[in-house]
């Protein structure tokens, strides 16, 4: 394609602008220059003039593919009143419209046309198509082709054979906003893009601010949510992970802001989710809550801001929804409300998404078992049957990964029959209805039609044919025959709900079906790594903007400066309303003391080492006899106890606020279990090197509590502990008051060079108490071979030590970590450790003394932190024979506390790792220990 020679900067005024948003130019210029092109941007960011004013420049016509009929006639509108020839040709125009659009592009008289994928089924389109002088295919939300995108549409996935052979493999510029990798390698292979050249750009929204608020569950979120919208004007999304958490939302939202808010998800009829949209785009309604379903197509450019209440599945999805606040450019804000325990609800989706064989081949063989043809079951009922942990949604997924491997169909069901049927006599059963119930009599009449002769008989009718007869609607149709169904002599059956299958081999073996669960497994573990992702953003000590923008791969990322860790008191923002903009949170309290608090709390963090959690922190700066903190030695730490003001839960609160902040971090040692550590702007706070210059949004009875239990501190041994820890760093100080030296220098020297004889000596002493906690010979944790080679490798890594020959997957999953841990430990001790030093240098506590199960909670407030218990406490709890865990942290509890926080039997089952019959045992266990148990929740 020659470079065309019309400057594209006079082609702008065309459209009405003056100037190229960042990152166009070099898309146009890519495009003007012959190139495939894979253009991804935001949403809003302006791709639509990266295709639209290269086809000015040029001669022909470029078509344009775009999956939503609305979109399309707004660009052709706006393109039309600024004297562009552009038309669209969907099945809004009439028929001969159609011709008449096909005849002016054939003719070469028109720049672009618009079509939606369908477009390219029909055979007039595809005729006058090959004839026109195409020069440019623009792909519009091109991620619509890949089947990992959110919005796949299989008609996309023609147009790489459609531009072959309709249109002699014209150039061509994909578009999108979803930057996934994965997605993105799928537009280049299915839409035989060659040697794109890709752009990934203008994702920096500068109008808008991010921030993140951290929140245990959702009675704190519920709290934030409030706070955060009692401080904004205009229109905004809640976005909420599920529609149960829609609905609940939407129910207290109105009243306790005064604000009209609808709900919009998939589980709405068609007819209420357009009049909510209708509403909200008109202004009627002030906020929507929503699950992911609302949003594409939504083009309200005064959004000015979106809450998350859930974390989404993937950084790709949170941008994609928080950017639709200021697509208008004005300032708006993106509010993350974090809750750990959100994770768990996304790995439930990806589990369901991503159906392990087993399934897939359990789901197969009762389908093959069955007799019937087509077979109604329901994904609950199949899943039932096969009883596995998964939803019901990974029976679908497996269904529809049989169905492309070619042996089933799933069939539509609006082709499902309802059953009725006429045992009477009577010559007609009108006579039975009264004159005046006029639909009773309509829908009668039709019935009778339909049974005919067939008296006495069932006979099979859609239930569309029977509103076509009987004049009705499908919701009157089906409330009438419920009526109906009191008359003696009649009966009605509805149809079958669910999506029915129609196998369509019997004989092949699963093993032989083209199911690539390799690739799948993949998959799934790159949506496992995405949701890490989005973990690491909420945790992100740096600016949110940036974190997304280096995630895309933005060459030209940098920091927003108005991000809650850029401008953490929103003062440079104009969409931070200001509540007491001077109000001062100290008042009455003395500061020093509170810095002093706040320094004791990552002094003590620091002394744990990374290896606990908050509660383990909290119970031991607050003091608590836990035999745990015993068993660890966590007693002796020089920090135990200075803090015993206050409650367990309030210091929780204190380094809650401290993660907020960047001061500390939380971070997955494996998937379940998160340990804090300190981060390095809290170690400067600690080390007094930067000051502490605000109350870190803690409330204030908080605040003035934290500086009464540090008032009495020697502020000497804050600076110790502070010395102490710099000695960690290997700063020079003087020697740390309580550690004993000598002990803490012998065993550097003994471990700092590898000692294959000490290594080996460990892990036959760690072997050994496993063997015993566990009940089982030596030999099965580990046999003396396997030892030898690990103590001769010294893996440092879980990934190397899965290389050494007899540790298998499940020695790695039970054990990996632990080893890891030791084989760390004996290479490189900690010589200020306070457990080692405190102990004496007996090693045995703390070869074993593993990361904090996080099942350890404050121990006068259990409950809080449920919703990331349960997942937790699966075997290690047994493993290390913990009986000293309190009422609640009993599996019965737990299994509890989820049915009340509205989870189905299937999610709890996954979460809870065990069968659906067990929940039932642990329920009545519950019940017994004085749960309430609503009997409803066995109905989910
Ligand atoms: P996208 O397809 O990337 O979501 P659009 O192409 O629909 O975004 O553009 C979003 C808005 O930005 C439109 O209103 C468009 O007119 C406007 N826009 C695009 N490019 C520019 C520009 N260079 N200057 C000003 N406004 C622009
Ligand atoms: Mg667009």
């Amino acid at each position: 394609m020659p470079r065309t020679n019309v400057d594209p900067t006079t082609l702008l005024a065309r459209f009405g602008l003056s100037r190229f948003r960042p990152g166009q130019r070099d898309v146009v210029d890519a495009v003007d220059d012959g190139h495939d092109v894979m253009c991804v941007m935001p949403t809003g960011g302006g791709k639509s003039l990266c295709y639209q004013l290269p086809s000015l420049g040029r001669a022909g016509t470029t078509i344009v593919v775009s999956p939503l009929i609305a979109l399309m006639k707004d660009q052709v509108d706006s393109m039309t009143t600024h004297g562009i020839n552009a038309k669209l040709l969907n099945s809004s125009l009439s028929l001969s419209e159609q011709t008449s659009v096909m005849q002016e592009m054939a003719m070469g008289v028109l720049d672009l046309v618009y079509v939606a994928p369908e477009r390219l089924r029909n055979s007039r389109f595809l005729e006058a198509v090959s004839t026109a002088n195409v020069s440019l295919l623009a792909v519009d939300e091109a991620h619509c082709v890949s089947e990992w995108g959110h919005d796949f549409r299989p008609d996309y996935s023609r147009l790489g054979r459609f531009r072959d052979r309709y249109l002699s493999n014209v150039q061509t510029i994909a578009l999108t906003a979803t930057a996934t990798p994965t997605v993105r390698q799928d537009i280049v292979d299915l839409l035989r893009l060659r040697n794109p050249k890709t752009f990934v750009t203008g994702f920096a929204r500068t109008n808008l601010r991010f921030s993140v608020l951290h929140s245990k569950g959702d009675a704190e979120k519920n709290e934030q949510l409030l706070n955060y919208l009692k401080q904004r004007d205009g229109a905004g999304i809640i976005y909420a992970a599920t529609r149960k958490r829609c609905e609940e939302i939407a129910v207290w939202l109105p009243e306790k802001t005064r604000r009209p808010v609808g709900v919009y998800h998939a589980g709405l009829d068609p007819s209420q989710r357009r009049k909510v949209q209708d509403d909200f785009m008109s202004g009627k309604l002030s906020a929507i809550v929503a699950t992911n379903a609302f949003g594409m197509g939504i083009d309200k450019a005064d959004i000015r801001y979106v809450v998350h209440y859930n974390m989404p599945g993937s950084l790709e999805a949170y941008y994609q929804e928080a950017g639709r606040a200021g697509r208008d450019g004005k300032d708006s804000e993106c509010l993350l409300l974090f809750s750990y325990s959100d994770r768990y609800i996304q790995e439930f989706f990806i589990e369901n998404r991503y159906p392990s064989r087993e399934v897939v081949k359990k789901v197969y063989e009762f389908l093959l078992s069955r007799d019937e043809d087509p077979i109604e079951l329901t994904l609950e009922q199949v899943r039932a049957a096969i009883d596995v942990k998964e939803g019901n949604e990974a029976i679908g997924t497996s269904q529809t990964l049989l169905a492309k491997a070619g042996v089933l169909k799933r069939l539509d069901n609006s082709a499902n029959s309802a059953v009725v049927r006429i045992d009477s006599t009577a010559p007609t059963m009108l006579d039975f209805l009264p004159k005046e119930a006029k639909v009773r009599r309509r829908v009668m009449l039709a019935v009778e039609k339909v049974v005919g002769n067939q008296r006495g008989e069932d006979v099979f009718v859609t239930p569309k044919r029977l509103c076509e007869m009987a004049d009705v609607d499908r919701d009157q149709l089906a409330r009438t025959l419920r009526d109906l169904r009191r008359l003696k002599g009649f009966d009605y059956v509805p149809p079958f709900r669910g999506r029915a299958v129609h196998l369509i081999e019997h004989g092949i073996p699963f093993e032989s079906l083209e199911i690539d669960f390799n690739e799948l497994a993949r998959r799934r573990e790159a949506e496992h790594g995405k949701l890490e992702a989005v973990i690491n953003f909420a945790r992100a000590n740096g600016c949110r903007q940036k974190v997304i923008l280096d995630y895309f791969g933005d060459p030209q990322s940098k920091n927003c400066d108005r991000c809650d860790r850029c401008d953490p008191t929103g003062a440079k923002s104009t969409t931070v309303v200001h509540a007491k903009p001077t109000g001062d949170p100290f008042a009455g309290v003395d500061r020093d003391d509170f810095i002093r608090g706040v320094r004791v709390v990552l002094s003590g963090v620091t002394r744990m080492h990374g290896r606990f959690g908050k509660n383990l922190v909290a119970q031991m700066l607050c003091g608590s006899k836990s035999k745990k903190l015993q068993q660890w030695k966590l007693h002796r730490l020089s920090t135990y106890g200075m803090l015993s003001l206050l409650k367990q839960s309030e210091v929780v609160a204190v380094m809650d606020a401290l993660i907020a902040r960047g001061f500390l971090v939380q971070q997955e040692v494996d998937e379940r279990r998160p340990t804090i550590h300190m981060s390095e702007p809290g170690n400067r706070v600690m080390h007094a090197l930067d000051p502490l210059e605000d109350a870190l949004d803690l409330k204030f009875p908080l605040i003035k509590r934290l500086a009464a239990a540090a008032k009495n501190i020697e502020s000497g041994d804050v600076n110790e502990e502070a010395r102490s820890s710099a000695d960690d760093a290997g700063q020079e100080s003087s020697q740390p008051a309580t550690s004993q030296v000598g002990t803490a220098e012998s065993l550097t020297e003994k471990s700092h060079a590898h000692n294959k004889a000490e290594l080996a000596e460990r892990l036959k002493r760690w072997r050994q108490k496993n063997a015993a906690a566990l009940g089982i010979p030596a030999y099965r944790v580990l046999t003396n071979a396997t030892l030898d080679r690990i103590a001769d490798a010294a893996p440092q890594t879980t990934s190397e030590l899965e290389c050494i020959s007899g540790v298998g997957p499940a020695t790695i999953e039970q054990f990996g970590y632990d080893l890891v841990e030791l084989i760390l430990l004996t290479l490189n001790p900690d010589p200020s450790e306070d457990v080692i030093e405190a102990d004496g240098g007996d090693q045995i506590d703390c070869e074993m003394a593993p990361l904090e199960k996080p099942e350890e909670k404050p121990e006068e407030e259990a409950e809080e932190e449920a919703e990331k218990k349960p997942v937790a406490e699966t075997e290690s709890q047994e493993q290390e024979g913990d009986d000293e865990l309190d009422q609640d942290g009993s599996d019965p509890y737990w299994t509890w506390r989820l049915f009340r926080d509205g989870y189905t039997m299937s999610q709890i089952a996954l979460i809870r790792r065990c069968s659906v019959g067990s929940l039932a045992i642990e329920l009545k266990e519950a019940a017994e220990a004085g749960h309430p148990v609503d009997p409803k929740w066995f109905l989910r």
